[in-house]
């Protein structure tokens, strides 16, 4: 990395626990130093040695607008200037509760929450609170936020640096936590019990790598859950507004009944959503017993990059036209692949994909983890090198945002071959 860079991960490691404020940014694992980021704009990004990147991460799925969008940059300097937080209602939340409500029509009432944490953590609370029972059953790979009973046998950090069951959490709670395999109904039916208050699933993983639902998967679920009186949670806080304006549930036509938002309903600022049918929501403080609030949750700042950002992406082109670009993409790449011989498997729903250093086919997380690491972390840090920043672990999904145009694509298929060469070679085949 550049001198700056360098110099910036040393003086952090000493104020911050490894240096980054979220485990993955660490390089941890790739090795090497993380770039400092001093500035986005469009599908680009900038670090502190004034280096450029073409950004596939994309703040782990929020920006699909790509950076610095004008119209949210408007509507933030806006609401910035109206006060950052009053800790009181205002009417922008309604309209974004509105937005989220009519792009899904399995929410009919919305809370809005500060993370994607707070929001399966509260899921998981009303699961519970509306069923009276305590077990939950989770997917081996999935992450769902760093909640005490979902960090078992967790994707994202956890899995990237082998530690899927956090220390801290309690064995009392973490019990109560069943594990089944990705896409494999027959493990969840032998699973499942009628203690189980919900499944709750990532309807395309994202945190093991992009991995999508096998067909009938998810009906597959909801018929399991259906047979035990048991809740169906599906957190669509990376597939929501990402995959569809609907998110997931609508392009795979599932119907949950708890669906967990964050990341894109916030446009980049920090923001969270649950919700469900009013039955289910009535559960929730002060309308019922189960409790959840928040001091900033709402902020309007947040709130006002979340309705700008969605309203841009509602009734746009903005879906087909990643479809159509991430595919260019992933067909230069495949292209590469055989043109240098080297084994890869692609996957990817919409404009979330995964390049994978294995045969596959990835269905499920033990498939994911046989990805050649070393192979993996040569590729990244080579595509570094030629100015393109992926995310910095092999079990993790990578996105294109509406900023990425043509000719972004056509330079990343470029840079792919120029680098997959090089892998080849150094690599043997
Ligand atoms: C990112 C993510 C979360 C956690 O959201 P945070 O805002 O990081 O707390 C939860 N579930 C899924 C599926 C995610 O991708």
């Amino acid at each position: 990395m550049g001198k700056q860079s360098d110099a910036l991960f040393q003086r952090a490691q000493d104020v911050i626990p490894g240096g980054v404020n979220s485990p993955v940014r660490a390089f941890g694992g790739v090795g090497g130093t993380p770039p400092f980021i001093e500035l986005a704009q469009g599908s680009r990004i900038f670090d502190a040695d004034n280096l450029q990147y073409i950004d596939c991460v994309g703040s782990w799925g929020p920006m699909i607008l790509g950076h610095g969008h004008r119209y949210v940059v408007e509507a933030v300097k806006k609401a910035a200037t109206r006060g950052f937080s009053y800790g009181a209602p205002t009417a922008a939340e309604i309209e974004l509760a509105e937005m989220i409500v009519q792009a899904v029509p399995s929410m009919e009432m919305v809370r809005l929450v500060n993370s994607g944490t707070e929001a399966t953590m509260s899921a998981l609370r009303l699961a519970r609170a509306a069923t009276g029972r305590n077990k939950i059953l989770k997917f081996e790979g999935g992450y769902h936020g760093h909640v005490d009973s979902l960090l078992v046998k967790a994707g994202s950090g956890g899995a990237t640096f082998n530690v899927p069951d956090s220390a801290g959490v309690p064995k009392e709670l973490a019990e109560l936590t069943l594990i089944a395999r990705y896409n494999d109904l027959d493990d969840v039916r032998a699973q499942m019990s009628d203690e189980v208050a919900a499944i709750i699933v990532e309807p395309i993983a994202g945190n093991m790598g992009c991995i999508p639902p096998n067909p009938g998967f998810l009906q597959g679920l909801r018929e399991i859950c259906d047979d035990h009186a048991s809740l169906l949670i599906l957190d669509e806080v990376m597939t929501g507004f990402r995959v569809a304006y609907g998110g997931a549930q609508a392009r795979y036509d599932v119907r949950p009944d708890i669906t967990t938002l964050g990341k894109i309903i916030g446009g980049g600022m920090p923001i969270g959503a649950y919700g469900a049918s009013k039955l289910l929501m009535e559960y929730v403080s002060p309308l019922g017993p189960m409790y959840q609030a928040g001091t900033l949750s709402g902020n309007p700042v947040a709130v006002a990059a979340g309705r700008a950002t969605l309203s841009v992406l509602r009734n746009s082109s903005i879906y087909d036209d990643l479809e159509e670009r991430s595919a260019e993409f992933e067909n230069g790449v495949r292209a590469a692949s055989e043109k240098h011989a080297v084994p890869l498997t692609f996957n990817r729903v919409g404009s979330m994909w995964t390049i994978f250093f294995t045969e596959g086919p990835v269905t499920d997380f033990a498939s994911a983890n046989k990805s050649n690491r070393e192979k993996f972390s040569r590729f990244f840090h080579l595509m570094l090198g030629e100015g393109v920043y992926l995310p910095p672990s092999q079990l993790e999904a990578a996105f294109f945002s509406a900023a990425h145009a043509k000719k972004d694509i056509l330079q990343l298929v470029e840079r792919v071959d120029r680098v997959l060469k090089k892998v080849a070679w150094e690599f043997g085949t």
